[in-house]
């Protein structure tokens, strides 16, 4: 029996399955990007949940997965992209 792949979100730092999280990663360019394919860069994933994101910022996961500082409007731009991505 195989079992679905699982990760963290690191938002709320629950563990669920690959399908039901976003994979977002900081680009070459240092910018953020919602992934749906397997993209190389230094990313994490989070729940298409306004919370997780903001609390993958406030906690500072977020800056942790993408070893860089994240901006106010880095999450509007994320949370856009996310949006985008589902529909
Ligand atoms: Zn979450």
């Amino acid at each position: 029996m195989k079992h679905p792949p699982m990760r963290t979100c690191i938002g709320c730092q629950q563990i669920d399955e690959q399908r039901r999280l976003v994979r977002v990663v900081v680009d070459p360019q240092g910018e953020i990007a919602v992934s749906g394919r397997q993209m190389p860069g230094r990313g994490g994933y989070l729940h298409l949940r306004r919370e997780c994101v903001t609390s993958a910022v406030k906690r500072g996961g977020m800056a942790r997965s993408f070893r860089r500082a994240i901006r106010p409007m880095d999450v509007e731009e994320l949370w856009h992209q996310m949006e985008k991505v589902t529909g």
